[in-house]
């Protein structure tokens, strides 16, 4: 009898297939055709070889067994919209800082370390997220460190502020007219009150530069963190032909412990384009080449984004297209020649109609199926002509509804609350045909600010803008995890649960199907798995 028992074990053991993990008794939320729900998955070699009911962890056998206790398993996230970079050893990252005082005391830290003369940089500060709700200024620079050239940029990106020494290194005073396509802010008294606008590299480019390898660590760290967000796969919005190399070299090494990424080359130049070796879609599973970059205006944290209507109490102010008409239409061009995709920031209505219309003209002139060109951001709602021809041009959108949530200021102050409450359009694009993800451009980094503002359509003040262009959280969902897949023509490889894909997995603590959407931004992973590995879990 004991004997008999043994021996069907062993039957049932010799019957049960091979695998590495298996995940059972959850939500696995497979994001396939269909939307289907399933309970159990398991994975083999990195690929997931079955997914189903419970029965999977009768069918297979795995050195690894995880009982969900009924959390939810979705794809990891692929951000197709992110900026990453090494930091300078003086560089303050401050995305985190609360307070113009905060600011000060770790300027004054930096300074102490440094010492007298040392250019101190940093960034991701936003008035927004401030306790004086005012961005710091070159006095407040000074008073931290009369005796360091200091320069913090804006998040997003689009400016920065300098003390006087920074400004005195750039060569900026009171009579230095404005750069081109950048503002130079003066106060009352027509002194410069340390805001640049879309110039970053005016005092930048007296700053040192630290090497590769300085930069090195910091980024590998910052790569990794993404796990603890659930995010597996990335697109690097914008790189130098340089940065493309550097991120060839640390993919070479520490590849399989990061975060699949797409890397977006910035409009190099067209002899440098000719002369670049590679273009969209070389490269692997770990690491590849995505669309040219090109920006086509600005943003609104200046605000400088190309608009068709002037900004609000501004009647003679559109913004600003960083180049002509005609030098767009030729870019675009060669990179289409040169059988590039494309993917260009756009964030004003002006510049969004310019573009639709310039990839209309190219496209006429030379077709290409299945080109895959996207608009990045595409912030503002455009014509409804232009929404049209996007749809039937095969166009599609990066968007960031975090957006909605984060710069909801920005929105405030320079637009009317008509054209505020249609920003970051998602619902409306979709119902007209337009394939979207969801992506972040760090404003913040985690996919859970997207999630919520696409679905609640809720500023940080908690106040609703437009709750026409709401979506569900199964599309929102979709447009972060399967979507994004399509943008890099990875679409067999990533994107939802199904046998044969990668096993880029994550667990969520929260159900964010079933939860109340007010509550998605405190949603957790609690383990996000790469290629079937554990590369994050919660606490550990
Ligand atoms: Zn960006």
């Amino acid at each position: 009898m004991k004997l008999a028992l043994l021996f069907g074990t062993a039957l049932l053991l010799a019957a049960q297939q091979p695998a590495d993990l298996i995940l059972k008794n959850g939500k696995i939320v497979t994001a396939d055709d269909g939307f289907r729900i399933a309970r159990a998955v398991a994975v083999k070699d990195g690929r997931i070889v079955a997914v189903g009911d419970d029965s999977i962890a009768a069918r297979f056998r795995a050195p690894q067994v995880i009982d969900l206790n009924g959390r939810p398993v979705l794809p990891g996230f692929n951000d197709t919209h992110i900026h990453l970079r090494g930091d300078a050893p003086f560089y303050i990252e401050l995305e985190d800082a609360r307070s113009i005082q905060e600011i000060q005391s770790r300027i004054r830290a930096m300074a102490a370390r440094l010492g007298k003369g040392a250019w101190i940089t940093g960034g991701n500060w936003s008035e927004d997220q401030l306790e004086e709700k005012r961005r710091p200024l070159r006095a407040d620079l000074d008073a931290a460190a009369p005796a360091n050239p200091v320069v913090l940029t804006r998040a997003g990106g689009h400016s920065s502020v300098g003390n006087s020494l920074a400004l005195q290194a750039a060569g900026v005073t009171r009579s230095t007219p404005d750069p081109d396509r950048g503002v130079i802010e003066k106060d009352a008294a027509g002194e410069p009150n340390g805001v640049i606008r879309e110039r970053n590299d005016v005092f930048l480019r007296h700053a040192p530069r630290a090497s590769r390898e300085q930069l090195r660590p910091s980024l590998i760290a910052k790569l990794k963190r993404l796990f603890s967000l659930g995010i597996t796969s990335i697109v690097l919005a914008g790189a130098s032909p340089e940065d493309w190399k550097e991120w060839q070299a640390i993919y070479a090494v520490h590849g399989a412990e990061l975060p699949r990424a797409a890397v977006q080359i910035y409009w190099p130049g067209v002899e440098a384009l000719r002369a670049f070796r590679g273009k969209t879609g070389d490269g692997d599973e770990r690491l590849r080449l995505g669309a040219i970059k090109m920006l086509v205006d600005g943003g609104f944290t200046g605000p400088a984004a190309y608009t068709i209507l002037p900004y609000k109490g501004q009647p003679n102010f559109r913004g600003k297209l960083t180049m002509t008409p005609e030098e767009l239409l030729h870019r675009m061009r060669e990179s289409h020649r040169l059988g590039w995709q494309l993917g260009l920031h756009t964030i004003g209505d002006a510049a969004i109609q310019l573009t639709v219309d310039a990839f209309e003209r190219v496209l006429n002139e030379m077709p290409r199926a299945d080109h895959r060109h996207y608009l990045n951001h595409f912030s503002m709602m455009p014509p409804r002509e232009t929404l049209h021809k996007m749809a039937k041009l095969n166009l599609w959108i990066s968007q960031q509804p975090n957006f909605t949530y984060t710069l909801e200021g920005r929105y405030n102050d320079n637009l009317e609350p008509e054209r505020a409450a249609v920003n970051n359009p998602v619902a409306t694009p979709m119902k007209m045909g337009i394939f979207l993800a969801i992506s972040s451009d760090i404003l913040p980094i985690g996919p859970m600010v997207g999630l919520y503002a696409a679905v609640t359509r809720k500023g940080m003040s908690g106040a609703v803008h437009g709750p026409q262009e709401r979506i569900s959280m199964k599309d929102a969902i979709l447009a972060y995890t399967r979507n994004p897949a399509f943008f890099t023509r990875e679409e067999k490889q990533k994107g939802s649960i199904e046998p044969g894909k990668l096993a880029d997995l994550i667990v969520l603590d929260q159900d964010l199907l079933t939860m109340d959407p007010d509550r998605t931004l405190g949603v957790k992973v609690a383990r996000t798995f790469l290629a079937g590995r554990e590369v994050y879990a919660a606490g550990k």
